[in-house]
C-alpha cells in the first residue's frame, strides 16, 4: 500500500502562501511589483483594517488580457521569463509566476483588467483556489487587484496576525520601500478611506526628501560610484544625523529591496570610525549590477540576493561609502543640492 500522496493544487498553494504572503504587507509588496513590472506610472493603494480586511491596489499599466486572466491566478504561469536564460538575465521584479495564485489561495482575490489592445475590461474572481469564469467588467485602462479577508480559509495562518495598527504598519513599509525605488512613478496610499501619502513622479531627491523627511535630505550626503561593471548611488547621512533604531537604511539591489548581510556588513565598516557604536546610520543605497552575477532567487519573497563575487561587491561598497564619508564636513556636496 502506498503512503505518499500527490497534494492537492489548493493545499500546494496554501503551503506556498506561508512564504510568499506571511502578512498582508507581504500580499501588497508583490501587488505592487505586479503593478512596476506592467508598466504603470500611477498607482494607487487602498487598504482596509490593516490590509487584512482588504488590499486593493489600482495602476495604470499595461493590463492583462482576457484569455491571461485564469493564468494570472495559476500557479507557476508567468509572462516574465521563458528559460533558464531568461532566470539568469531577469529584470523585471517578479518572475516565479506564483504570487497571485498564493494570494489568491488564501483569500478572496478580484481582479478586473484591461488590456492595452482589449475593446473592454475583464474581470476574474477567486474565493481560496476556486476560480469563477471570466466575464465582462468596466475599466479605462490598466489593472485593479483587489484582495479580501486575507487567511479566511486558514485560521491557523490568521492567527498569526498582529494588530491592526501593526500590520497596516507593515503595510506602510513596504509601501515606502517601494516609493523610495521609483520617484519615477506616483503612488498614493490610503488606510481606512484616510489619505497616508501622496507622492507625484518627480526628481529622486525630492521623493528621498518626502518619505525619509527634509532632515534626512538635508543631512545627506551624495553617493555615486563606478567600478568595473558595478554602480553604487543613492545618500547616505552624514554621522551627524544618527538614529536610535534601523529605520532609516535601505539598500536595493537592481531596483529590488533586499536585506544583505554583506552590504550591511561593508556599510558599517564604512561607518565605524565616524559613527558611535551604538548609534545606527541611516542611508537610501542603490547597488547595480549585472543579473548574471546576483541571485535573487534564494527565497520566494526574494528581499535576500546570493552574489557571484561577493568580496568584490563588499569592497566596493565599503570604499564608495568611505570616500564620501571620509571627506571633510563641508567639502562635500549635499545631495539635495544636486
Ligand atoms: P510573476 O510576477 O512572478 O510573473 P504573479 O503571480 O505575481 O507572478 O503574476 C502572474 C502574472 O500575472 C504576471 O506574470 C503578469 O503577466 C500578470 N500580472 C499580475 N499583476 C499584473 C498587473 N498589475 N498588471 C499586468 N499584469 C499583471
Ligand atoms: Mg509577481
Amino acid at each position: 500500500m502506498s503512503t505518499i500522496r500527490l497534494l492537492p493544487d489548493q493545499l500546494i498553494s496554501q503551503i506556498a502562501a506561508g512564504e510568499v504572503v506571511e502578512r498582508p504587507a507581504s500580499a501588497l509588496k508583490e501587488l505592487l511589483e505586479n503593478s512596476l513590472d506592467a508598466g504603470s506610472t500611477d498607482i494607487s493603494v487602498a487598504l482596509l483594517q490593516g490590509g487584512v480586511k482588504q488590499l486593493r491596489v489600482a495602476d495604470n499599466g499595461g493590463g492583462i488580457s482576457q484569455d491571461d486572466l485564469t493564468l494570472a491566478l495559476t500557479r507557476h504561469a508567468t509572462s516574465k521569463i521563458a528559460t533558464l536564460d531568461d532566470l539568469e538575465a531577469v529584470a523585471s521584479l517578479g518572475f516565479r509566476g506564483e504570487a497571485l495564485a498564493s494570494i489568491a489561495s488564501v483569500s478572496r482575490t478580484q481582479i478586473i483588467s484591461r488590456a492595452a489592445s482589449a475593446r473592454h475590461a475583464w474581470r476574474i474572481s477567486s474565493v481560496g483556489s476556486q476560480i469563477m469564469p471570466v466575464e465582462p467588467a468596466a475599466l479605462d485602462a490598466g489593472t485593479i487587484v483587489e484582495v479580501s479577508d486575507l487567511y479566511f480559509n486558514t485560521p491557523a495562518r490568521r492567527k498569526f496576525l498582529k494588530t491592526e495598527a501593526t500590520e497596516f504598519g507593515h503595510c506602510d513599509d513596504a509601501f515606502q520601500r517601494i516609493a523610495l525605488a521609483r520617484p519615477d512613478v506616483s503612488l498614493m496610499l490610503q488606510h481606512n478611506g484616510r489619505a497616508v501619502s501622496r507622492y507625484q513622479a518627480g526628481p529622486a531627491a525630492r521623493r528621498v526628501a518626502e518619505v525619509l523627511g527634509q532632515e534626512f535630505a538635508d543631512q545627506a550626503l551624495s553617493i555615486e560610484e563606478s567600478a568595473a561593471g558595478l554602480r553604487l548611488w543613492g545618500m547616505a547621512a552624514k554621522p551627524t544625523y544618527q538614529r536610535s533604531s534601523r529605520d532609516s537604511q535601505y539598500v536595493y539591489v537592481n531596483g529590488r529591496f533586499v536585506r544583505d548581510k554583506l552590504i550591511a556588513h561593508a556599510i558599517r565598516q564604512a561607518y565605524q570610525d565616524v559613527l558611535h557604536h551604538d548609534r545606527h546610520p541611516a542611508f537610501v543605497l542603490f547597488l547595480e549590477l549585472d543579473p548574471a552575477l546576483v541571485d535573487v532567487n534564494v527565497h520566494p519573497a526574494k528581499t535576500e540576493v546570493r552574489f557571484r563575487e561577493g568580496q568584490s561587491i563588499h569592497r566596493f561598497v565599503f570604499h564608495a561609502l568611505h570616500k564620501v564619508l571620509a571627506t571633510p564636513v563641508g567639502t562635500a556636496t549635499p545631495a539635495s543640492h544636486n
